[in-house]
């Protein structure tokens, strides 16, 4: 046999940012698509992907180097997951390496075997396997009800770690250990397949008309449809899932549901658990790589009925899904912010649609594309706009911020009100609105904001150039000391940081203790963990947090929430600013009131008259939601424009700032039907102009036409790796952006 028939040729994918496949030598016996394989790159091996294996490879054949292994004798990507992902790096300008691995779990990333990795697992101890001395360490521990339970679930069978600690705290299973009574072990995860007869669901409501309604809209469908279920915070949205999760579950097929990080709560999981009597598997960045390692094996093998799980969890290898839920499906932590940059919920569309199942997005405040595809029939809108158990509303007003003196952004009403609260030994939850980063420019006399004619947009300040940005055109101005109105020269920067209030808040009241909860602290899961208890506890007063208090969590106590600085918002740099603003408001307005008692929310803000916060307040969020729509049509914006953004990091603005003149030059020198079409913006600085010592400047693509700013944007793609300017800088490609900075 001639050596020629020995090997072949396999093309690689490997997770750099290069967008291309990589010929290797392999033997034949071996070369199997979707496997994983060590090749030498450069100076190192690397674990890449076998996409396809063939008998010639264009480049010449004595140059290329061989695979140093072959690590799956069983693909680890199946054919469906690898259409899925290619069409993903396609629509994302991504490479192909990235994507697939961005849809492995890291043990299968770091080369380790397919088969099941050995997990925590909690087991009695040997001291406990006579009968006597497991009945009278029981008895002896009577009043100890929690330990008393494990004790008697792991005389059953020993349980994996993560899902004992589900249920009970760590204090407990110290408390057995340090007693000798139950022991940690590791081992290989026991499966059980058979849940589907296991299914014992109880406790479901009878559905209300609205719910029956989307409930047999669900039922009904056949292949794939989408749906968008719009409904208020509390109208039985959950419920409606749980129902129209039924049928699939009783035909064996499995359900994923795609939720933000931060509403994955030990709850959700429960309340599915209970509905069914089965195991809800979950899936997020607190796990273990071995936990997750088991999820994506369960969800393989068909073994996961539910899997309850972020943004990652659209790429789970399902063996027989039937039905996708996107949950608060408007949350932007469904956007993946670096490397490959997808969203989550619209690979979840294209997912359902290549697996012909129907899918479910819902939320209390639908974003403006799923909205306008709900409107325009592409979607069927459901819609639920009572509450299913009636609670008294909370009020909402306004505090006008120029008819009083105000303290570093608490406003004399606001602290007033605060006190109040805290007199009555409530808490009070103060919002500092992020987004609202870059800050406008206001009189402090008429209140007149600085604003763009061209695009009634108000100008960013730009510190490090002394110049004032419009985020939507690209217009540029010298920073002037003088309202352009009325002369004044009292012009101040509007936007107050978590930070500062919280500092504020501790001046005011020294009596009282003030938690903040910003990224900072979600960054570690324990410390959040903690400061959720203690708030629970009581032992905070005065909340001061961003977004990630709005959502999930529910703080009984809270009588009232304000949001320190809607003008952030309205006079965002970001077009979705308002948009943000308006979800924001709407859910937190959800948080209030919980106990029974009627909730406060309070607005503080400059433009009390505004009309968009009018209408908000008045009508409520969907109305404010199809007004937008025209408006955004009117300004060529998503959800009617598509946009494109390229960014670029340099420690030298000038190269940052060079690679996109250049791919903005070589545009509009060719003649070409995209020129009318699409829209160059920029190139401007970001938001946050300089990171780590770097500039960082951005080029938007706009257009009407999805195919002509996709053709476009590839043919930028290619020639930023063809530039020499380009090595120089850091540049990444964000399709659907949804923020600037
Ligand atoms: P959402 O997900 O929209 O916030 P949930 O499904 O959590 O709403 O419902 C809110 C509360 O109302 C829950 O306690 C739920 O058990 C209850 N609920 C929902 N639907 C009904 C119903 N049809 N009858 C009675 N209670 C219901
Ligand atoms: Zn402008
Ligand atoms: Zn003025």
């Amino acid at each position: 046999m001639s050596a020629a028939q020995d090997f072949c040729f396999v093309e690689v994918a490997l997770p750099v940012p290069m967008r291309r496949l990589f010929d290797y030598r392999c033997p034949k016996s071996t070369a199997l698509i979707g496997a994983r394989v060590r090749v030498p790159f450069g100076k190192q091996d690397k674990i890449g992907l076998i996409t396809g294996v063939k008998d010639h490879s264009q480049w010449e054949s004595d140059k290329l180097k061989s695979v140093v292994e072959v690590l799956d004798d069983t693909p680890v990507i199946d054919s469906a997951s690898y259409s899925l992902l290619k069409w993903a790096s396609n629509y994302y300008c991504a490479p192909i390496g990235e994507a697939l691995f961005a849809a492995l779990p890291a043990n299968l990333r770091n080369g380790k075997a397919q088969t099941l990795q050995m997990i925590k697992y909690w087991q009695l101890a040997e001291s406990l396997a006579d009968d006597d001395n497991f009945a009278e360490a029981c008895a002896s521990i009577r009043r100890a009800p929690k330990q008393q339970n494990v004790l008697l679930r792991l005389k059953e069978q020993p349980c994996p770690h993560d899902k004992l600690r589900k249920d009970v705290s760590l204090a407990v299973i110290n408390a057995l250990t340090d007693k000798g009574w139950i022991e940690a072990i590791e081992r290989v995860p026991s499966i059980n397949d058979a849940w589907a007869t296991q299914l014992d669901i109880s406790g479901s409501h009878r559905p209300n008309v609205e719910q029956a309604l989307a409930i047999s809209g669900l039922n009904a469908c056949k292949g794939f449809s989408p749906f968008l279920l719009e409904g208020v915070t509390g109208s039985g949205k959950t419920e409606v899932f749980l129902q129209s999760i039924e049928r699939h579950l009783l035909n064996s097929q499995q359900v994923l549901i795609l939720v933000p990080e931060i509403s994955l709560t030990p709850q959700t999981i429960k309340r599915f658990e209970s509905r069914f009597g089965i195991e809800v598997d979950s899936w997020h960045s607190g796990l273990t790589d071995n936990e997750r390692h088991l999820v994506w094996q369960k969800s393989r093998r068909g073994e996961a009925a539910i899997v309850v799980g972020t943004r990652s969890a659209v790429f789970l290898p399902f063996k027989n899904l039937g039905m996708i839920i996107v949950d608060e499906e408007h949350d932007s932590s469904f956007k993946q912010q670096d490397g490959f940059r997808y969203h989550a919920r619209d690979l979840a569309i294209m997912r359902a649609k290549e697996l012909n199942i129907p899918i479910l997005l819902a939320s209390a405040t639908p974003s403006l594309e799923s909205l306008n595809n709900a409107l325009t029939g592409r979607y069927q809108h459901l819609q639920l706009s009572s509450v299913a158990v009636s609670t008294p509303n909370s009020s909402k007003d306004i505090i006008d911020m120029r008819q009083m003196s105000v303290e570093q952004g608490i406003s004399e009403q606001l602290k007033a009100r605060i006190h109040w609260h805290l007199q009555q030994n409530q808490q009070v939850l103060l919002f500092v609105n992020r987004r609202g980063y870059a800050p406008a420019i206001e009189c402090a006399d008429c209140g007149h904001v600085e604003m763009c004619k061209q695009c009634d947009n108000p100008f960013t300040v730009h510190k490090s150039t002394q110049q004032w940005h419009c985020h939507y055109c690209g217009a540029v101005k010298f920073a002037t000391r003088y309202c352009s109105h009325c002369g004044s020269n009292n012009l101040k920067t509007v936007g107050f940081g978590t930070e500062k209030i919280e500092e504020k808040l501790n001046q005011m009241f020294p009596e009282h203790n003030v938690a903040r909860i910003d990224s900072d602290a979600v960054r570690s899961k324990s410390k959040l963990q903690e400061m959720l208890d203690k708030i629970h506890a009581n032992e905070y007063h005065i909340l001061v947090g961003t977004q990630i208090l709005a959502k999930g969590h529910h703080f009984p106590n809270i009588a009232m929430v304000a949001i320190i600085d809607v003008d952030n918002a309205l006079f965002s740099a970001d077009f979705r600013g308002f948009e943000y603003l308006a979800q924001l408001i709407t859910q937190v307005s959800g948080r209030t009131g919980r106990a029974g008692s009627k909730g406060e929310m309070w607005l503080q803000s400059s433009q009390p008259e505004h009309p968009l916060l009018q209408d908000l307040l008045m009508n409520g969020y969907s109305h404010f939601a199809r007004t937008a729509l025209p408006e955004r049509r009117a300004a060529g914006l998503p959800p009617f424009h598509y946009q494109v953004l390229i960014r670029t990091e340099a420690v030298k603005i000038e190269n940052a700032v060079g690679v996109l003149q250049e791919l903005k030059q070589m545009f509009h020198m060719k003649q070409s039907v995209a020129q009318g079409s699409v829209q160059l913006i920029g190139p401007f600085p970001a938001l946050v102009e300089k990171k780590q010592g770097r500039m960082r400047m951005q080029l938007l693509l706009s257009s009407g036409s999805r195919q002509l700013l996709h053709r476009v944007t590839h043919n930028f793609v290619d020639s930023l790796e063809n530039s020499k300017l380009a090595k120089k800088v850091r540049w990444s490609v964000d399709v659907d952006p949804v923020d600037f900075y």
